[in-house]
């Protein structure tokens, strides 16, 4: 268990039972490997029953649903570096619990939260993110859907695409258009079981993954379903991915050190040339190499998620460069992982093959690389 990062002074003690806790937990369970389509959707739900049943889903909502007044940014990022580690797929199940929930944790009111929060936090209800459409993504504000006040109500027309928990979650918080331009944008949380909503695709990608595309058509929610005021979606969307970035750094830093630890072995124990792989200089610079980069990324995970809990509302700029140099180095350290096994690197199933497709999408969720590129750019230019 790689816990020297946990005596760095962003973390209480706290963080580290937490951390050992949730580690020791995970060894207990039987995970499946990665789940066949068939029965992905149900491994997902088991999981968060797990969890929820376990507790750990306390961590994703605020008291008094969860344990901590506000969301706690480390400990949001030491669970998926922890599950990320051991099982991707159970920190997916967490992540969603957190980016479905939190528009509701930091916008809501106290109904919206009474009616949702006990229940994530238990694992009954599970939670989606609706913003992404097919002709926006990173251009999030191109969005097209809408809701159309009539009679007190709000009607739904459009759809999403690229939905994590299509079809399995109880409940999305979905973006649409109230009106024109950026500030035209307003959130809504709408049950999955709402009349006029329907999956419309599911989306196979290259790690077991559910994800899928929502049609809404002549959707009908009660106006008291809107989080925050009308034209507040954009607000709503851009503060949660705020909180949520560092966490997707976290779970890249959670997957490069599993494979780092898969190849140190490999470099103890593969035997070539009389000797083994890891008395090769070229291995040991490889080793050194991603021993570095691992560690700069977690000093760059936890200072934003300790900025964060120091009182900083908004920590775009330090999110977003730990995102950015947590996902594209876990790409490259799992890589020399594969690299490492040789032929047993590719081999279907194996631990460093599976997480170097599970690796992949962490650098387009959430705001592509080059999006996060762009942030903090227009961060440095800004006059002081
Ligand atoms: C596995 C997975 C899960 C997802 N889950 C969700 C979810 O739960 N909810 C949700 O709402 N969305 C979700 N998404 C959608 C995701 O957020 C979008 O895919 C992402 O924002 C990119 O949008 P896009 O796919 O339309 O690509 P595009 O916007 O077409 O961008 C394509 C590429 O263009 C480049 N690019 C973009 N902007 C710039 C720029 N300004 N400068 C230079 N280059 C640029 C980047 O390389 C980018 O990858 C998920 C996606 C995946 C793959």
């Amino acid at each position: 268990m790689p816990a020297s990062h946990l005596m760095w002074p962003f973390f209480e003690r706290r963080h580290g039972d937490l951390q050992r806790r949730l580690d020791a937990w995970c060894g207990e369970q039987s995970w499946t490997q990665e789940p066949a389509d068939a029965e992905l959707d149900a491994s997902c739900r088991d999981i968060a029953r797990r969890l929820g049943e376990a507790g750990f889903l306390k961590i994703a909502v605020p008291e008094p649903f969860g344990d901590d007044a506000s969301l706690d940014a480390r400990s949001l990022c030491l669970m998926r570096e922890t599950l990320a580690r051991q099982e991707p797929l159970a920190d997916f199940v967490f992540a969603m619990q957190v980016l479905g929930s939190a528009p509701i944790s930091l916008y809501g009111n106290s109904a919206h939260k009474e009616a949702w929060l006990g229940d994530v936090a238990a694992g009954r209800k599970v939670a989606a993110f609706a913003l992404s459409e097919r002709e926006a993504g990173s251009d999030v504000a191109a969005m097209s859907m809408r809701a159309e006040q009539r009679r007190g109500d709000y009607v739904l027309g459009g759809a999403k695409a690229w939905i994590s928990n299509a079809g399995v979650a109880d409940f999305y918080v979905v973006f649409a258009r109230t009106s024109g331009g950026k500030r035209g944008i307003s959130a809504f949380v709408v049950p999955a079981d709402t009349p006029g909503i329907r999956v419309s695709e599911r989306t196979r990608v290259i790690a077991a993954h559910p994800l899928g595309s929502l049609e809404f058509s002549n959707c009908r929610v009660p106006a008291d379903c809107m989080l925050g005021a009308p034209g507040d979606g954009l607000r709503v969307a851009l503060g949660t991915l705020d909180l949520c970035r560092s966490t997707v750094g976290a779970a890249a830093l959670g997957m490069a050190r599993r494979a780092y630890g898969e190849a140190l072995q490999r470099a103890r124990g593969r035997e070539l040339f009389g000797g083994t792989l890891g008395d090769l200089q070229i291995t040991q610079a490889a080793l050194a190499d991603m021993a570095t980069s691992i560690d700069a990324a977690a000093l760059l995970v936890y200072r934003a998620a300790w900025t964060r809990d120091s009182g900083q509302e908004r920590i775009t700029r330090e999110a977003s460069m730990a995102k950015l140099f947590a996902t594209e180095h876990a790409q490259k350290v799992i890589d020399r992982a594969v690299q490492l096994f040789g032929g047993e690197g590719v081999r279907a199933g194996s631990v460093v093959e599976r997480l170097y497709r599970e690796i992949r999408a962490l650098r387009i969720y959430e705001g592509a690389s080059e999006i996060q590129q762009v942030l903090i750019a227009r961060h440095e230019l800004k006059d002081d």
